[in-house]
């Protein structure tokens, strides 16, 4: 049968730009339809406005510390307006090149939404096209629960668009989106309490940064509630909202942000038209190949629930393209070793296992670790400490995993996820010689083990 497209993508995020783009190249002939915004998630309400606000919020610090260096400021005054708008234009400017990205790489374009009608057609805006592959890259969205007065929160889609900074934030979640966003509040000036229903927050990062991190945001003076959990938000006549927690006590607010989960955005999608298949949270179910049950239908990135990060979504896009029109060149995605950030401030940077993982895949763990207070810091008030900590496999002396704590945390620990690609061991470590005067360099000169 003779088909419109040889693929069709829902979706220009991510994983489904990077696809698209690279199949055209591949000589394919490609659609990609988007419903809302060229780029996606990352794009217009994910990495990069995020990233815009954490600066902006950094600047608070860098005005503090500057006296320390004989600068003197009059009274720093910040305007989220003019913020907000600048990020705005940013981001308007990176929609424009993701369209020429696709444009100019012979996609064909469908700005609606996509619903498919069978396993080989899919239908937007009143138009019907068929492809022989159809490609499901349609992300996730934020979850907020069924609790009294859910609609007056908001998600991280509202917070890039609120018209005013709120004076006192309640953040709900104990994940990396949770507390990045409380970090920028805080930074930009609002009486943030961050609030986790858990011990204690980021779950699956490494005890020592978990904990350094929480000494760190309570010694800079934000709220940290964990063990509480939300039972009702309230609106009152001020327009303030009054939250009332399950064990009963109140904190009033004037805006409760929750970024306690993604589900798969599969809205309106239109898979009960076909054998696709989901598991028990909900995500489309795929293998290796991210095939779902329909043998037409792929999926990739968030709508798939593995590991919700930009490169990884990228990643499978170009798996995928290559697979399927370049497969000399196809080579399957590691999952081994991603590195990743916590744009919290001061900054999360980890690669590879932490302590209690590298424990519990049986490795023989030798702990090295190093807290120190910055040179930045040196001439300033400001007692923030960095923590850098190695995890090195005892009988192999292998470097299991890298995690810090501190200022470009995700900056260094780029470099130290390459290291760790290659195999590098402690040894490799030691014998490296360090930049002078850098923090980075205390990852090179860390040399008596530390009890574990
Ligand atoms: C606040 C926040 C901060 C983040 N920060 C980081 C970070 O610092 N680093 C990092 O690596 N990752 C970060 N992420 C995660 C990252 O944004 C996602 O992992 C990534 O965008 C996933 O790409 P994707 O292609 O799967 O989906 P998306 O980028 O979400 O793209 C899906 C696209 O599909 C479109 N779509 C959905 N349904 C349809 C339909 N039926 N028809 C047509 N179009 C449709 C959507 O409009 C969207 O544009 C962050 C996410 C959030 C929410």
């Amino acid at each position: 049968m003779a088909y419109d497209f040889d693929l069709y993508v829902i979706g220009a995020g991510s994983g489904g730009v990077r696809a698209a783009r690279f199949a055209a190249g591949f000589g394919a002939k490609v659609a990609v339809a988007e419903s809302r915004y060229l780029g996606g998630t990352c794009v217009n309400v994910g990495c990069v406005p995020k990233k815009l606000l954490v600066y902006g919020a950094h600047f608070a610090e860098d005005f503090e510390q500057s006296r320390g260096f004989g600068w003197s400021l009059d009274e720093a005054d910040f305007d989220w307006a003019t913020l907000i708008a600048n990020k705005d234009h940013e981001i308007n400017r990176l929609n424009g090149i993701y369209r020429n990205l696709l444009v100019n790489s012979g996609v064909t374009l469908h700005e609606g939404h996509a619903k498919l009608l069978d396993p080989h057609t899919v239908e937007v805006n009143g138009q019907r096209f068929t492809a022989k592959t159809i490609l499901v890259a349609t992300g996730g969205w934020p979850q907020i629960p069924e609790i009294p007065g859910r609609e007056h929160a908001i998600s991280s889609n509202e917070a890039f668009f609120l018209k005013a900074l709120p004076k006192r934030v309640l953040v709900v979640g104990g994940g990396y989106i949770a507390v990045e966003f409380a970090g920028i509040f805080h930074g930009l000036g609002a009486e943030t309490t961050l609030l986790y229903r858990g011990e204690l927050f980021l779950r699956g990062f490494d005890g020592s940064v978990r904990k350094h991190l929480q000494e760190e945001l309570t010694r800079r003076g934000m709220d940290l509630q964990f063990n509480a959990d939300i039972e009702r938000i309230d609106k009152q006549a001020d327009g303030s909202l009054n939250v009332t927690l399950k064990d009963g006590r109140q904190l009033q607010a004037d805006c409760v942000f929750y970024a306690t989960g993604r589900r798969p955005m599969l809205d309106n999608l239109g898979l009960e038209n076909t054998r696709v298949t989901f598991d028990n949270k909900g995500f489309v179910e795929v293998d290796e190949l991210y095939q779902t049950a329909e043998p037409s239908i792929l999926a990739i990135g968030d709508v798939i629930g593995r590991v919700q990060l930009t490169p990884v979504a990228l990643a499978e896009g170009m798996a995928v393209a290559r697979r399927l029109f370049k497969p000399e060149q196809y080579r399957p995605v590691d999952y081994n070793l991603i590195p990743t950030a916590v744009f919290s401030l001061p900054n999360i940077g980890t690669v590879g296992l932490t302590e209690e993982q590298a424990r519990e895949a049986g490795h023989e763990v030798q702990l090295f670790e190093s807290r120190f207070r910055p040179m930045k810091l040196t001439l300033t008030e400001c007692q923030e400490r960095t923590l850098m900590k190695l995890v090195v496999d005892a009988r192999t002396d292998k470097v299991l995993g890298c995690h810090m704590v501190g200022p470009e945390a995700g900056e260094i620990v780029q470099g130290l996820a390459i290291a760790l690609k290659a195999g590098a061991t402690k040894r490799d470590f030691d014998e490296t010689v360090g930049v002078h005067p850098t923090a980075a360099e205390e990852f090179v000169t860390m040399r008596t083990p530390v009890a574990g």
